[in-house]
């Protein structure tokens, strides 16, 4: 076959895969479509592999047979053994493995032709894409995995300021630029070499740094920003090596973590700067005045089983709404089973989701869709909140900041601003959690102390596994 008639099938083949990637992800954005649209995108990556490996530029396979092997088994161990609960975790250290995978082509393909095999056409492109991919693989590879650390709670989840950390910040983007340049512009391959090292360094050493002032409720959006410059990290490695199926694959998943990003950033209302610069939780207190609007007040007010039942069974307009707690306890089957208790006893059912609520974006869709809970009956914060004040009974399952009312209220509060799903509202509020444990962003939340509030201690599904029990007396007797 002619070089150029294999170039064609190739590149045709390379079109086909990134077809497959787009419509994979357009059919991702539903749920009744998101499994095939998943299988789609899997084929599609398939094809990808497959025509790579038969590309002529593999000279030998031992090294992609023992990385095949590896990676399918550490794949399958991640599988069986990760539990949904530190899902985020595991999506952070994936993004930095990405990041540390572009960095690692990047440098390799320096090193290849300033080994003197190859000079390549362009010599100022080919050494700024390798810049490119090394300074964004860089940042990804260490950002997440202190985003990781914090998520795994390792390292202190909350944001870490400190004087001058902007200036700091600020230096270390001018030398990794300025290094960039000389990377670039010299011709002389010991300086480009030390050039090389040095911003390899710094854009380790800035991924670390950027991170560090973002924490508590503000993870997501350095979850999803990470994602997406994983994605133009190998965007940037496929440039590098001239595959355009990597240009393609990487530019979807840094322009659908932008869009994630954006997301993140309108469901927090903060804008993307005020999450990378600001830092969580670390605005100095409050003035006197405005302190005593955040004082929790009042007393935590137990329920049992039996008295959230005998509340329930009277309900005609119930939402439940679901947050990290359900995911601890996996009790999303048993709250499913608690809505259809509740329709056939002639209620309203919804269920009312957060954008943010969990540990990682679509957390509790994906816990919701795994236990079969009818599509229809989620509601997006926007679309629920103007009916909250109608609904007889808000059960609210181990979610604490995304119910926390001082967001719209207390103006000192790190949370002050974002939307929240206003459980308060509803006539009785019923709030599954096993103690006095705080969310997330490690704040109190008055809503647990409100004259409608009742607490049912417990784990949520035990707790709803006694609630349900009641109803199915209700229903043998
Ligand atoms: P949350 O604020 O983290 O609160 C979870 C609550 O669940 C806790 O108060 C805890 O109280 C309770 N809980 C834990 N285990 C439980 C169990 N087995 N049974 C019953 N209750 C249990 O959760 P959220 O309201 O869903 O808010 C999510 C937070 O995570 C936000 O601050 C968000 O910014 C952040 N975050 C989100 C993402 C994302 O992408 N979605 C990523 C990173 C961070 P007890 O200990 O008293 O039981």
């Amino acid at each position: 076959m002619s070089n150029e008639l294999r170039e064609i099938l190739i590149n045709s083949a390379y079109i086909l895969a990134s077809i497959l990637f787009v419509l994979g992800l357009k059919m991702l954005g539903r749920q009744a479509t998101a499994r095939r649209g998943n299988m789609l995108s899997s084929v599609g990556m398939l094809i990808a592999v497959v025509v790579t490996l038969l590309d002529r530029q593999v000279i030998d396979y031992t090294w992609l047979l023992g990385g095949l092997v590896g990676g399918a088994l550490i794949g399958l161990a991640c599988a069986r053994l990760i539990k949904m609960t530190s899902m985020p975790e595991m999506v952070a250290l994936l993004n930095g493995f990405g990041g540390l995978a572009s960095l690692l082509v990047g440098g390799a393909e320096y090193f290849r032709i300033s080994g003197g095999t190859v000079v390549p056409d362009h010599p100022a492109f080919t050494s700024s894409v390798i810049y490119l991919t090394i300074l964004i693989g860089g940042i990804t590879f260490t950002g997440s995995i202190y985003a990781f650390c914090k998520l795994a709670e390792w390292l202190s989840g909350r944001s870490i300021l400190f004087t001058g950390q902007h200036l700091v910040n600020g230096l270390l983007v001018v030398l990794t630029v300025l290094s960039g340049v000389v990377f670039v512009v010299s011709g002389d391959p010991e300086i480009q070499l030390m050039a090389l090292g040095a911003f390899t360094l710094l854009a380790l050493i800035l991924g670390w740094t950027l991170v560090m002032p973002i924490g508590g409720g503000d993870m997501p959006v350095v979850i999803s920003m990470l994602n997406s410059l994983s994605g133009l990290a190998a965007c940037a490695a496929g440039f590098v090596i001239g595959n355009n199926v990597l240009v393609v694959a990487g530019c979807l998943v840094g322009t659908s973590g932008v869009i994630l990003t954006t997301i993140m950033c309108k469901a927090m209302n903060r804008s993307l700067g005020n999450v990378l610069f600001s830092g969580f939780g670390a605005a100095p207190p409050p003035s006197s005045g405005e302190a005593s609007e955040g004082v929790i007040q009042g007393e935590l007010k137990p329920i049992s089983a039996e008295d959230s039942f005998a509340v329930l069974e009277a309900a005609r307009q119930v939402v439940i709404v679901p947050g990290y707690g359900m995911a601890v306890s996996q009790a999303q089957h048993v709250v499913r089973e608690l809505g259809e208790m509740l329709e056939e006893n002639g209620a309203e059912v919804r269920f009312a989701i957060h954008p943010v609520a969990g540990r990682m974006p679509g957390h509790m869709n994906v816990l919701l869709a795994e236990a079969n809970v009818p599509y229809e009956q989620l509601v997006e914060m926007d679309a629920v909140n103007p009916l909250m004040s109608s609904m007889d009974v808000a059960i609210v399952i181990g979610a604490n900041d995304v119910v926390n009312p001082a967001a719209s209220r207390d103006k000192s509060s790190p949370i002050y601003g974002m939307p929240i799903i206003n459980a308060h509202e509803a006539r009785t509020v019923i709030c599954l959690k096993r103690g006095k444990g705080t969310g997330f962003s490690g704040l109190e939340n008055q809503l647990f102390m409100m004259p409608n509030t009742r607490m049912l201690y417990g784990d949520a599904k035990g707790s709803l596994q006694g609630v349900v029990s009641e109803f199915k007396s209700l229903a043998d007797g």
